[in-house]
């Protein structure tokens, strides 16, 4: 970490001028007593009330602030994308607008970062003023996500967390279209710590998010990193294909040996069966291509390197 270490403190808002001066306030706070050289973008995410007008009012008053407005409300993972792409300082801290996230916490992150980490993640303990059906989704949909997901992703994180300059680059080459941010803050990997605390409830101002809102961004998390359920419709295809043509074999079978008394029946039943079968297997086989297809569309990097100790090799292989 180098002599004063940067940080700029990322903020995405959409309608939140309800709390965005007493955020503010206490964010400053929290930046002025720590040691190192603390600055704040602001996103406004496309909002309809004052938020920008107060982004520029605080941008004014306080040489620490950036704002960046974007053209429409591209929802918070596009905004914490762009926010994060424009971090410059050696270290970035995504925090909610809504103080749900407490600023207070901040030094502790930055005290983990001091220690050698690169990503320090908040994990909520609990959450205050949320419905026992948004903790039980909440709850069933990580266990889903570990169970079908190779990227182990940290149950109960929200997107409060400090990343390193080299965590940042590693994000940086993610450039896929669906971004699921918390896949992909987990995906980069490095020495990564959970520093739990206690999750507030919103300060004023409502929730962007209803329970549509998060069902569809479950499926995003979903089909963003794994390709689980066009391998269950494979394995359903082949399933349903084995028992067609069984069941065809059996009425060809029994018409051989009883014989059949209604007149075209074992021919249709077998071919309707035989091509049925032969169809979902096909389907089948062209899904797993296509899913193929898709994690190659994403064209993440194939590794990222932590450390390497010792001479590099004198005649190394040529970068491709
Ligand atoms: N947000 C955003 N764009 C959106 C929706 C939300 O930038 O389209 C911001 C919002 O202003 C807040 C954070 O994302 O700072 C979290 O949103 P919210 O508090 O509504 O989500 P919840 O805490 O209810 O999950
Ligand atoms: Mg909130």
């Amino acid at each position: 970490m180098p002599e004063r270490a940067s940080l700029t403190v990322v903020v995405p808002a959409y309608n939140e001028a309800a709390v965005l001066e007493e955020f503010h306030a206490r964010l400053a706070g929290v930046l002025d007593a720590l040691d190192v050289d603390g600055r704040v973008l602001y996103i406004d995410d496309g909002s309809r009330d004052a938020t920008w007008a107060l982004i520029e009012h605080l941008a004014a008053r306080d040489a620490r602030v950036t704002g960046l407005k974007l053209a429409r409300n591209f929802g918070k993972e596009l905004a914490l994308t762009a926010g994060l792409d424009h971090v410059d300082a050696d270290a970035a801290l995504i925090i909610d607008a809504d103080l749900q996230d407490p600023p207070e916490l901040i030094p502790d992150f930055v005290a983990r970062w001091r220690e050698g980490f690169d990503v320090v993640y908040g994990q909520r303990l609990q959450r205050d003023g949320e419905t026992w059906l948004k903790k039980a989704t909440a709850a069933g949909f990580y266990r889903v996500m570990q169970r079908l997901s190779s990227t182990q992703i940290p149950a109960d994180t929200g997107d409060f967390r400090l990343m390193s300059r080299r965590a940042l680059d590693a994000l940086h080459g993610l450039r896929e279209r669906h971004r699921f941010m918390k896949g992909l803050f987990a995906w980069v990997g490095f020495r990564q710590v959970a520093l739990a605390y206690r999750r507030d409830a919103r300060a004023a101002g409502t929730s962007k998010f209803n329970y549509w809102k998060l069902w569809n961004f479950a499926i995003e998390g979903i089909t963003s990193f794994s390709t689980a359920p066009l391998r269950i419709a494979t394995y359903v295809g082949l399933l349903t294909a084995f028992g067609a043509f069984v069941f065809a074999a059996w009425i060809v079978a029994k018409t051989l040996l009883w014989g059949e008394p209604v007149a075209g029946y074992p021919t249709i039943m077998t071919a309707i069966l035989f091509l049925g079968g032969a169809q979902l297997m096909a389907l089948g086989v062209i899904g797993e291509y296509l899913g193929r297809l898709y994690m190659e569309s994403k064209a993440r990097p194939l590794y990222l390197i932590d450390t390497l100790i010792g001479a590099r090799p004198a005649c190394a292989a040529p970068q491709t």
